[in-house]
């Protein structure tokens, strides 16, 4: 951002040295204006469009140095790479139930950080989805789904809310999430839509929120086992300090992304 407002400076310069011949006084050129304008050289031109071009590119670049993919940038990777499509993971996965807290005020942020309530995942990371689904769809159980792809400038919002980067992803890196490889997810039994009963809330803060802590309850320690275990057999990775946050491994593979779900849908 330094290096723009020194640009927009450098532009303002420009400006009046078009209008200003370096010999002449700041007073003289006031009035000289329209006689000056055969100075207006196409060097000049040419100058100032490189200057705001570069501006404008330093804009597009996040603050933290990370440059997240764009729309026409994903569908060209999609175009290279099938696998890179994002999949609307509630018309994909039968039965899956949509919790998109971030689409509610009810998030540590305490505000709506989403426009739609979606969960988006890229190809290889809905299909292994649908497997863990069915899995627990036989033992009458389901997923519910607190977080799917999530674009980079809420990764950024999450940062500048909370800059503990145990719990939120540095913006300098980019999250899982902004890659379309990671989700956010629990387990509900299928008859009473309920929850099962896990060793926190989503979003907990606390370090019962880490897999590795002691459970006490024999049955939120069965649950959280069960979890993990579903996840696992079907390619995900527990974070280590949230057990509802499954990375899908290869995710390096993905590119951070920068793409409102409204961008996506209305193409
Ligand atoms: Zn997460």
């Amino acid at each position: 951002m330094r290096l723009f407002l020194f640009q927009v400076v450098l532009c303002f310069l420009s400006v009046f040295g078009v209008f200003c011949s370096p010999s002449k006084k700041r007073s003289d050129c006031l009035e000289d204006q329209g006689s000056s304008t055969p100075s207006f050289s196409l060097g000049t031109i040419v100058y100032l469009l490189i200057l705001l071009s570069t501006g404008i590119d330093v804009v597009a670049q996040s603050k933290y140095g990370l440059k997240a993919t764009t729309y026409d940038e994903y569908v060209q990777s999609v175009k290279v790479n099938p696998d890179k499509e994002l999949i609307n993971l509630e018309k994909f996965v039968p039965g899956l139930v949509l919790d998109i807290r971030y689409a509610t005020a009810d998030n540590f942020t305490g505000e709506k950080i989403y426009n739609l309530s979606r969960a988006y995942a890229r190809k290889p990371v809905a299909i292994a989805l649908k497997k863990i689904q069915a899995d627990l769809n036989s033992q009458g159980l389901g997923i519910k789904i607190f977080d799917g792809y999530r674009p980079y400038k809420a990764t950024v919002k999450f940062y500048e809310v909370y800059r503990d980067t145990t719990y939120v992803a540095s913006p300098y890196r980019g999250s899982r999430h902004n890659r379309g490889c990671a989700l956010d997810l629990t387990v509900i039994d299928l008859k009473t839509g309920q929850e099962l009963r896990m060793p926190t809330g989503f979003d907990s803060f606390k370090k019962e929120a880490w897999p590795s802590t002691p459970v006490s309850d024999p049955e939120v320690r069965k649950n959280r086992t069960l979890l993990i275990n579903a996840m696992e057999k079907h390619g995900f990775k527990v974070n280590s300090s949230e057990w509802w946050h499954y990375d899908f491994i290869g995710w390096q593979k993905f590119e951070v992304l920068d793409i409102d779900y409204e961008e996506l849908e209305k193409k």
